[in-house]
């Protein structure tokens, strides 16, 4: 063999339904090592990068249309290692299928199946999230009729925080090669969580990682089902806005949680509403205090800036608790003007660190089920629990494909 070109025009040949999603590199030993993806939402390249490793062996080319998402941070940013296979040439002496596919240096925050089950409340948290997305401010409640809408968009407020506590969960394994700075979750009118994802490096962000779990799991469909909500901690990049555009139904809400101040978070801006311009921000506990017996806050590090109003309670039984915004405390914490996505500091573990906290305390406080806002805010917390409690980091970083 010979020129690539040639060669992926026969692989064209041969793979007429994926014509267009063909990538592979050459080894050291001169062998064009390829894949082919059936699915368009899953790049062969992907596989082929996560298969090779982050620019250990030079190019990979393909031939994945030219306005492909994987091409803003694999290509020109001070590098090329995503070639389109008609713009450089380039021969191998022998061409091989990619085997072994599973051996995967870049590791994916994965979820491992379905999860606990659906909430036993009869749904609408998609339509919850729609008259929020659209109201463009806080609803304001009035009447008894309003109890049940007034329990999911706190239900959404408590997914939001759920995905903070996994980042703080992730950063507590301390996995040194994973940002575990962004996450998103996707899910549907009852609440399920059909798929997440965490930052695991390079263009592995948090919603890429989300897609590409979902379609993994799911080859034979072109977007991710309608009814659905996606939870971003942060707004998205150019590269998952893209990719998350493509893959969306048209009933679809996207939320995020924490502007990016950063050049890159402008463009998920277009199409994904922040959740605390519609509902109260998220707050999170500060102050040490315990409950049943089990410590679920403590005191912030000296030289904490105060972010905000925090609100402070003082309940019977209980300490004093303060509360603070979440997203503007983690923004005080960044760098001006930098990406929040290439900075990760003490501050910030600790502030994801009392989300989590936050996020348990919640979850244990036992509440009425009066059928409607407690119900479902209860049955929501239930359900978060019981999976974040399911996800393991170290266990659920596994190898891609
Ligand atoms: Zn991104």
């Amino acid at each position: 063999m010979a020129d690539l070109r040639t060669f992926f025009r026969s692989l064209e040949e041969r793979h007429p339904r994926n014509a267009s999603n063909i990538a592979g590199y050459i080894d050291r030993d001169g062998v064009f090592q390829w894949h082919v993806s059936g699915h368009d939402n899953l790049p062969a390249a992907v596989t082929v990068f996560d298969v090779v490793g982050k620019r250990t062996t030079g190019v990979v080319y393909t031939n994945l249309r030219k306005n492909h998402w994987l091409y803003t941070y694999t290509s020109g940013e001070g590098g090329n290692d995503l070639v389109y296979i008609d713009d450089k040439s380039a021969s191998a002496d022998a061409e091989r299928i990619i085997g072994g596919v599973g051996n995967g240096k870049v590791r994916v925050l994965a979820d491992d199946g379905p999860g606990p089950g659906p909430l036993r409340a009869p749904g609408g948290l998609y339509q919850a999230a729609k008259s929020l997305h659209d109201s463009q401010a806080p609803v304001k409640y009035e009447g008894e009729n309003h109890t049940r809408d007034k329990g999911l968009h706190r239900a959404l407020r408590y997914y939001m925080l759920a995905a903070y506590a996994l980042l703080g969960k992730c950063r507590a394994t301390e996995e040194t090669d994973v940002w575990n700075y962004i996450a998103a979750l996707l899910v549907d009118d009852e609440g399920r969580i059909l798929s997440y994802g965490v930052n695991s490096g390079w263009f592995h962000h948090g919603e890429t990682n989300m897609l590409l779990n979902y379609f993994r799991a799911h080859s034979n469909v072109a977007t991710f089902p309608a009814n659905t909500i996606v939870f971003s901690t942060l707004t998205p990049c150019k590269q998952c806005s893209t990719y998350l555009q493509g893959a969306r139904p048209a009933n679809s809400v996207i939320f995020i949680g924490q502007e990016d101040s950063g050049a890159r978070g402008r463009e998920g801006e277009k199409f994904g509403v922040h959740l605390s311009a519609v509902t109260d921000p998220i707050r999170y506990r500060t102050v040490t205090e315990t409950w049943n017996n089990v410590v679920i806050g403590r005191k912030p590090p000296v030289g904490w800036a105060k972010v905000g109003e925090p609100i402070t309670e003082k309940r019977r039984g209980e300490d004093k608790v303060e509360k603070h915004p979440l997203e503007e405390h983690l923004s005080k914490q960044m760098k001006e003007g930098a990406s929040v996505a290439d900075q990760i500091g003490r501050e910030c573990q600790d502030i994801l660190t009392h989300a989590r906290g936050t996020f348990e305390y919640k979850s244990g406080k036992r509440r009425n089920n009066d059928g409607g806002e407690q119900s479902v805010k209860a049955q929501v917390l239930e359900y978060l629990n019981t999976w974040i409690a399911s996800v393991n980091p170290q266990s659920s970083l596994r190898q891609v494909v």
